[in-house]
């Protein structure tokens, strides 16, 4: 069969309030222009984040209520720990409320002021974290993820001769090495098996251990067997297995590919390292066994690790963001290619080549998505990039996106459809488009909090 279905039934719902343009119209004028500023009320199809805004089986809600609730040793710790070391394969796991706290912790064990951390990418938690120890997150993406218009399989490899080359100049400066698999600031783009072995490789050659950011390790395995040579055969937890059997450790944001809406985690296989990350955890998080999230979130998580795996999941997940991407490209929409994992993005810049960087193309396409089909994705550009520290000047980043994610196991294809649909739309009459300027903006992070007026 040509089409591919959703491997699940809906047992239970969530209505959605439709809209009109001229309704979208008023409240995007009421939130300043910024879609971060919505109630999600007023959002149709959101696509703001796939972080946090999967859809929960039955079996995740059943395992919920048998959620053990004891402060010490809880049931559903033991299942928690049992089910990460089954499938990462890592001695000692840490419980932490979402990725960032494992970040932190992690980094605040390791990571000392002068430090570099090189990774194909530093996801934005994770530079903060280590900026805000005074390290310096260094980014050594390979250079095929340079250009979004080719469909080299494997964009989110590190550049193995430049972290060389880092390691030969100051590997006394660096106490890890990060590894972001799928890269999702390089647009969900995967990681090779033999770049991770390579990157290892290096790494322990150095004396340095190799930690994995985990956020999406099953569609990055997923994209490993349909990709790279000889894993055809190979399953996805054997996958998995072999992925994280290079690495010294993982953290991790269950928000992703653990399937609920809350949680994270910290694994190692370095014992006082462990013992170190646990006095921490006390201090913020919780006592070892919870580490700041609840029973019923432990068995969630444990539940959902072992869904992930599954390949008509993996199947019919990696499938539906290919079929937005597809049909964009095919109707001649600029999109970042080929198709990642959890999200589609939008070449802001190629698409309204007639709006300069300081006047927002990737707002503007963001705001016509919203007013025209109740659309909510998120702007990755000039806006976002903000102001150098030094100069206060705005620096546009190389590409204007528009990144639309897609939640886990929320839409239908029938939702897609309205999707491509409303992109289309959008673009036949793109020469109608204006840019925009900033009213006001915060400081730090202004993305979230900026309002704007439309230009012209
Ligand atoms: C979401 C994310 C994080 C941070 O996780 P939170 O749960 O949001 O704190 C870290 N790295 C990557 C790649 C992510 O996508």
């Amino acid at each position: 069969m040509r089409t591919i279905i959703e491997p699940f039934r809906i047992k239970s719902i969530e209505p959605i309030e439709m809209s009109s343009p001229e309704m979208r119209s008023e409240w995007l004028t009421e939130a300043g222009h910024n879609l971060f500023r919505l109630p999600a009320e007023r959002v149709l199809i959101d696509l703001l984040t796939d972080s946090g805004t999967a859809a929960m089986s039955a079996r995740q809600w059943g395992a919920m209520m048998a959620g053990d609730e004891s402060y010490a040793g809880a049931r559903s710790w033991y299942r928690f720990e049992e089910t990460v070391r089954r499938v990462f394969g890592f001695a000692h796991v840490v419980p932490t409320h979402q990725g960032r706290a494992a970040e932190r912790i992690l980094f605040g064990c390791t990571v000392n002021s002068g430090d570099v951390v090189p990774s194909n990418a530093h996801f934005d938690t994770t530079r903060a974290n280590i900026e805000y120890l005074g390290g310096h997150a260094v980014d050594l993406p390979c250079a095929e993820a340079a250009d979004p218009t080719t469909d080299e399989p494997f964009k989110g490899n590190v550049d193995l001769a430049a972290l060389e080359a880092l390691l030969d100049a100051r590997a006394d400066d660096v106490p890890l090495i990060m590894l972001t698999i799928t890269n999702n600031t390089g647009g969900g783009q995967p990681v090779s098996m033999a770049n991770i072995r390579a990157v290892a490789e290096l790494a322990h050659r150095f004396g340095k251990p190799l930690y994995i950011d985990a956020c999406r390790f099953a569609e990055n395995a997923w994209f490993i067997k349909q990709r790279e040579p000889g894993y055809a055969g190979t399953s996805i937890p054997e996958i998995v297995h072999e992925m994280f059997s290079h690495a010294d450790g993982c953290t991790m944001s269950a928000k992703k590919d653990a399937l609920v809406n809350i949680g994270g985690f910290l694994c190692t296989r370095d014992p006082s390292l462990a013992e170190r990350e646990k006095n921490l955890l006390i201090l913020s998080e919780g006592f070892p066994t919870y580490g700041g999230l609840a029973g019923r979130d432990l068995e969630a998580i444990a539940a959902g690790l072992e869904e992930v795996l599954h390949e008509d999941y993996l199947r019919y997940r990696i499938v539906s963001t290919a079929y937005v991407v597809d049909h964009l490209h095919d109707a001649g929409v600029p999109v970042v290619r080929p198709a990642g994992g959890h999200a589609v993005y939008l070449d802001a810049g190629r698409f309204l080549p007639h709006i300069p960087a300081l006047q927002y193309p990737g707002q503007s396409l963001a705001a016509a998505l919203y007013q025209h089909a109740g659309i909510r994705g998120v702007e990755i550009g000039t806006v976002m990039a903000g102001r150098d520290p030094d100069t206060g000047a705005e620096r546009p980043p190389q590409l204007e996106l528009v990144r639309l994610a897609i939640p886990r196991r929320v839409y239908t294809q029938s939702h897609m459809d309205y999707v491509v649909e409303a992109i289309v739309e959008v673009f036949e009459r793109r020469d109608r488009l204006a840019g925009y300027r900033i009213t006001d903006e915060p400081p730090f992070l202004r993305h979230f909090t900026a309002t704007f007026a439309p230009l012209g």
